[in-house]
C-alpha cells in the first residue's frame, strides 16, 4: 500500500442536500478495477464515454433472485423484460440461465426469435400488437397477454380462421396502495372488468387461457404491494375454479422490483431502503401457499423482473471536460456523459466516483453532462473532489433502461462492451458513426443546392 499524500485539514461549509441520520458522506472512494479489470485500459481501448456491464453480476444477480423464489415456491420461471436492456447478449445471457423472453413490441418479439427463445417460452405483453404481430404469435403458439377488449375481440376474430388455438392470458391492473394507480394496461379487477373479460374468453371456447399477469408498476419499494396484487389474482383464480373448474397454468406476477438506486429526494439511500429479493419473494409466495390453491396443482409462478436484475451490472465510464465556477461561487464539473445516455438520472441520483484515487477535499459540485441543453444535470449537487479536466469518473448501477431508452441527441452514442467471467472485454455494440445517423436519411434533389 502506497501511503497516502498528506493534506493540510480545511473546513468547508456543506451545503448540498440534507445529512441523513447517518450523517453527511464526504469522503469518496475511486474505483479503478469492475471485476478486476482496469476501468482505464477500457476507456484508453473503447473511448470515452464507455459503457461497461458485468457479466458476473448479472449471473449473480440473476440467481439470488432466483434462489430467493425457487426455495420457497416449488415451480417458478423467470422472463427477461427485454426493454429494460436488450443488447443479444444480454439478453442471452439471461436465457442461459433459463429466463424466458418477455416483450411489448413486434420489434422486440422478433428479437427473441432471433435470439432463438422457443416461441412458446416468449410472453407478448403490451398494448400495441398489430394483427401481422399476433398472427404471427397465435401460429408460434407464443403467449400473448390481452391488454384490451379491443385486442381480445381481434383474437377472437383470427381464432375463427387460424388453425392454431391462441395461447392466451389476460392482464390485470388493481389497487395495491400505490399511487398514482398504474390503471391504464389492461384490465380492471375492482371494477370487475377483469373478471368480465375472463369470463368472455371461457365462454368464447375459441382461446385456451394459460394464465393471468400482473405488473403493478415499476420501481414499488413496497413488499406490501405484491402481497395484495397476489391475493387479488389467487381470487380471480379461484372464481375460474369455482365457476368453470377450471385451472390457469401460470400466474405471472410482472416485474417492478427497485434496484438499489437512489431516488432523487429520498432520505436514506437506496441500498439501505430496498427490500431484498427474499421479502418480496415471501410476500408473493406466502399468499400463494396459504391460499386456497390446490397443493398438488399450483400454477407455475412466473416473474418478469428486469431494472432489480440488471442495474447493478451496469457503469458508465468517462472524462471530465472542464470545471468551472457558477455565478454564486458553486462548483461545477462538466463531463462528457449527458442525460442523452442516461435517461434515469431524472429520477435516479446516480453514484459518481472518480477512477483515480484523488483529494479527500470534496467541495459541493454539480456535474453537468456535455449537452448544450439547461436540463442536462447529472447530479444537482454532490459533495466531489476536484477532478482535472481529463481525469475519469465512473458511473455506477446504469444497468437498466438507459442502454435501451438513450437518445441519439448532439452527439453519438458510444460503445457498449462487457466485461466476461472470463476477464475478456468484449464489444457488445460498436460506437455510432456519422453514417448510423445518416444512412436513413434521403436528401432530394430540390434541396441538394445552395449557395451561402
Ligand atoms: C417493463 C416491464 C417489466 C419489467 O419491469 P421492471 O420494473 O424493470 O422490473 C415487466 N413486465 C412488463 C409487462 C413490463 O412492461
Amino acid at each position: 500500500m502506497t501511503k497516502a499524500n498528506y493534506e493540510r485539514p480545511i473546513i468547508n461549509r456543506v451545503s448540498a442536500g440534507v445529512p441523513d441520520k447517518f450523517g453527511m458522506k464526504t469522503r469518496i472512494q475511486p474505483i479503478s478495477k469492475i471485476d478486476g479489470v482496469d476501468v482505464k485500459s477500457i476507456l484508453a481501448q473503447y473511448g470515452s464515454p464507455v459503457f461497461i456491464l458485468s457479466e458476473n453480476t448479472i449471473r449473480r444477480t440473476y440467481q439470488d433472485a432466483y434462489r430467493a423464489f425457487s426455495t420457497r415456491y416449488p415451480r417458478v420461471q423467470f422472463a427477461w423484460s427485454y426493454k429494460t436492456n436488450y443488447l443479444d447478449a444480454v439478453c442471452n445471457i439471461f436465457h442461459q440461465e433459463g429466463s424466458w423472453a418477455e416483450v411489448v413490441s413486434g420489434f422486440e418479439y422478433h428479437k427473441a426469435i432471433n435470439n432463438g427463445v422457443e416461441p412458446q417460452h416468449i410472453i407478448f405483453n403490451g398494448p400495441d400488437k398489430s394483427e401481422a404481430d399476433l398472427i404471427l404469435a397465435i401460429n408460434n403458439g407464443s403467449l400473448i397477454h390481452i391488454d384490451h377488449f379491443d385486442e381480445l375481440y381481434l383474437i377472437l376474430k383470427l381464432s375463427d380462421t387460424l388453425t392454431r388455438r391462441p395461447k392466451v392470458a389476460i392482464r390485470v391492473n388493481m389497487d395495491t396502495g400505490i399511487y398514482p394507480k398504474w390503471d391504464r394496461f389492461g384490465f380492471n379487477y375492482e371494477n370487475g372488468e377483469a373478471w368480465n373479460a375472463l369470463n368472455r374468453i371461457m365462454i368464447s371456447g375459441k382461446l385456451d387461457l394459460v394464465g393471468i399477469h400482473t405488473h403493478i408498476g415499476t420501481y414499488i419499494s413496497s413488499v406490501q404491494a405484491y402481497t395484495t396484487a397476489t391475493t387479488k389474482m389467487v381470487d380471480l383464480i379461484l372464481g375460474l375454479k369455482r365457476k368453470y373448474n377450471f385451472d390457469v397454468k401460470y400466474i405471472d406476477m410482472g416485474g417492478g422490483f427497485p434496484s438499489k438506486n437512489t431516488l432523487k429526494g429520498a432520505y436514506l439511500p437506496g441500498i439501505d431502503t430496498t427490500p431484498t429479493f427474499e421479502q418480496f419473494a415471501e410476500a408473493i409466495t406466502g399468499v400463494l401457499l396459504s391460499s386456497e390453491l390446490d397443493p398438488q396443482n399450483l400454477p407455475l409462478l412466473i416473474l418478469e423482473t428486469g431494472r432489480a436484475l440488471i442495474d447493478d451490472a451496469g457503469y458508465i465510464a468517462g472524462s471530465v471536460l472542464a470545471n468551472k465556477r457558477l455565478s454564486d461561487g458553486r462548483r461545477a464539473m462538466i463531463i462528457d456523459i449527458g442525460v442523452n445516455l442516461l435517461f434515469a438520472s431524472f429520477w435516479y441520483d446516480y453514484p459518481v466516483v472518480p477512477i483515480n484515487s484523488v483529494s479527500g477535499n470534496v467541495e459541493d459540485t454539480t456535474i453537468y453532462g456535455p449537452l448544450c441543453m439547461n436540463i442536462d444535470v447529472i447530479r444537482a449537487s454532490v459533495q466531489f473532489p476536484a477532478l482535472n479536466a481529463g481525469e475519469h469518473v465512473l458511473i455506477s448501477r446504469v444497468g437498466a433502461y438507459n442502454m435501451t431508452q438513450w437518445m441519439q441527441f448532439i452527439t453519438l452514442r458510444p460503445n457498449i462492451v462487457l466485461i466476461g467471467a472470463d476477464k475478456q472485454v468484449y464489444l457488445l455494440r460498436k460506437a455510432e458513426t456519422p453514417e448510423t445517423i445518416t444512412s436513413n436519411e434521403l436528401v432530394p434533389d430540390v434541396y441538394k443546392k445552395f449557395n451561402v
